[in-house]
């Protein structure tokens, strides 16, 4: 068993949902992906947009899983849940329905053509850091060190909880 983190976003809504409903649907089917178990799930938050700023705020969540599954595998269910929420892929770094990826794979380096965990941005991100503190308080990053240090050092206006 492997302890993995998936850092959520969502800021389009789509035919019969808003982004705070991608994410609550996609916690639940997160928590039911073959051999893996949910663990925990952080508040959402909500946060201003990374790139292009003509879209509109993203909710965001991370969630701690134990997985049997290689990290490739896992990806794939990740992917069909995107694709299961509507998520088309244009616009790098656009408006999306639901984005999910894998923050930590254990204490697992990997850097191939289609994964890199920890995940390339992680160090950058208090929408996806300060959810992994919620998760996992005492949680440090291969690398880099821990979460709490690596939030010290970021920017978090912009960045709210929700009630
Ligand atoms: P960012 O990576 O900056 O958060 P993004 O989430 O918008 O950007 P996507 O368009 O969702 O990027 O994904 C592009 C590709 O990234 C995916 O097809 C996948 O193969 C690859 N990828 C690399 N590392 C990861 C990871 N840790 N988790 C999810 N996908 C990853
Ligand atoms: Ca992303
Ligand atoms: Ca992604």
């Amino acid at each position: 068993m492997i302890i993995v983190y998936i850092g959520l976003g969502s800021n389009l809504g789509g035919d019969f949902a808003s982004p705070k409903q991608n994410i609550a649907s996609a916690i639940e089917a997160l928590g039911e992906i073959q051999s893996t178990q949910m663990i925990s799930a952080s508040s959402l938050y909500e946060s201003k947009p990374v790139g292009p700023q003509d879209q509109g705020d993203y909710i965001n969540a991370v969630v701690k899983l134990e997985t049997d599954l290689d990290a490739i595998a896992l990806l794939e269910c990740l992917q069909a849940i995107e694709n299961d929420h509507g998520r088309e892929r244009k616009q790098h770094w656009g408006p999306r329905t639901l984005d999910l990826d894998i923050l930590l794979f254990g204490d697992q380096i990997i850097d191939n053509e289609r994964l890199t965990v920890p995940h390339a941005e992680i160090g950058n991100r208090p929408f996806v850091l300060v959810p992994l503190a919620e998760v996992e308080p005492d949680c440090v990053i291969p690398e880099k060190g821990l979460v709490a240090d690596l939030i010290s050092k970021l920017d978090q206006a912009g960045l709210k909880v929700m009630p």
